[in-house]
């Protein structure tokens, strides 16, 4: 954990009451600052104007407002993912990644600095682990990338211009915690930003519109499963046989095939969520019949979806995207088998967006 001082996005609410209690402030004041962070998304204390001079002095003094700073902004060729390297004050980096589809603004977090799975196809994995996230530092990229999405739209109405038809709609739609780290190694910040983002009284964003990716770590699937949130869970598969899957993931050595798929059948049953199995498509490797039969075999009955994404290459690894001959027969065997699945396009890779590898490339620089 970072040493430094924590932000303002760190606190409870009932944290940030106690902090002003505690200089003597009115009750109100925590509300009207929970509205100016959370529903007006300032990032500015100047910008506080219904808070008298001193407090927004005496907060700015105590609590620093945020800890991200952007450190590498990058647009995709194509304009439809925008992805940002930030640096924390500590200097370890952490990337957030923004996707425009159709209506959709989907914005990918981090939820830890580095990662200490080691799964070996993953550029964040080889780069290893640096630190847990705080839960601000979880929050504050979705607020920065929202007041980014606001921008555009306000960027609009000054101009008269029509609205952007690439984003008919400009707020964050989607949350997905697939970024840097592995969100279930970061329980406790994990559940407090989840708690934050979702808060009534504050940001409110839906629970069904947020996904926590997980390699499987079984233990915290099953404590997760007992939170009753109606968040999606998407589990990092890959492979449907242990010896492949633990020669990929080393983390399938700890809690293999037979004790992470109950565990994910608890998770659609408590939750009826439909649950996402990733599976990045890597050729020879695990785009081969027998994967897509064992696959399927695990997959049968159980409220899932499997999305395909061909491999992102990275330097510590030698293996290669499946050619789209390969895909389509791995694909006509899951859907003989009636398991749903679909391929998602690779984008962004001109930015390197795929997981950690901004960081890696901004590192051999
Ligand atoms: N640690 C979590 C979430 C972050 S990784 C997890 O593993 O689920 C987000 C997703 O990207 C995971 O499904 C991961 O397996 C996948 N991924 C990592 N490296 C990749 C690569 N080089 N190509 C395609 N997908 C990759
Ligand atoms: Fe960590 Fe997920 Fe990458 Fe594995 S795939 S190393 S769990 S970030």
């Amino acid at each position: 954990m970072t040493n430094s001082r924590p932000s303002l996005y760190d606190l409870k609410f009932d944290e940030l009451q106690s902090a002003l209690q505690g200089w003597s402030e009115a009750a109100f004041r925590a509300k009207q600052i929970w509205e100016w962070l959370y529903v007006r998304l300032v990032d500015s204390y100047e910008a506080m104007t219904s808070l008298p001079k001193p407090l927004r002095d005496r907060l700015a003094a105590e609590y620093p407002l945020g800890r991200l700073t952007p450190q590498v902004d990058l647009l995709s060729s194509d304009g439809w993912t925008r992805k940002i390297l930030f640096a924390l004050p500590d200097q370890a980096q952490i990337e957030t990644v923004l996707m425009e589809y159709d209506t959709r603004n989907t914005v990918c977090i981090s939820t830890q600095a580095g990662c200490a799975m080691g799964c070996t196809f993953c550029a964040t994995g080889q780069g290893g682990f640096q630190r847990n996230l705080t839960s601000g530092e979880i929050v504050e990229q979705v607020l920065f990338f929202d007041r980014e999405v606001r921008k555009g739209e306000r960027a609009n109405q000054r101009t008269g211009a029509s609205p952007d038809p690439r984003s008919t709609d400009h707020r964050l739609t989607n949350l997905v915690l697939m970024g840097m780290g592995e969100p279930f190694a970061n329980y406790h910040q994990l559940i407090d930003a989840l708690q934050r983002l979702s808060d009534p009284i504050g940001y409110h964003f839906g629970v069904r519109r947020i996904t926590v990716s997980t390699v499987g770590l079984v233990p915290m699937i099953e404590r997760f499963t007992q939170e009753h949130l109606q968040v999606n869970l998407a589990v990092s598969l890959h492979a449907a046989t242990n010896d492949l899957r633990a020669s990929m993931l080393p983390i399938n050595k700890r809690y293999p095939l037979e004790v992470l798929i109950p565990a994910c059948r608890a998770y659609a049953s408590a939750t009826h969520r439909r649950l996402s199995f990733e599976w990045a498509l890597i050729e020879n490797v695990n785009d081969t019949p027998e994967q897509a039969r064992a696959l399927a075999q695990l997959a049968k009955g159980l409220l899932c979806h499997v999305n395909l994404i061909p491999l992102n290459p990275t330097h510590g690894y030698n293996g290669a995207a499946s050619t789209r001959e390969r895909i389509a027969a791995f694909r006509s065997i899951l859907d003989a088998q009636h398991i749903p699945n679909s391929l998602r396009v690779r984008r962004g890779i001109d930015i390197h967006a795929g997981c950690g590898q901004l960081q890696q490339a901004n590192a051999d620089h």
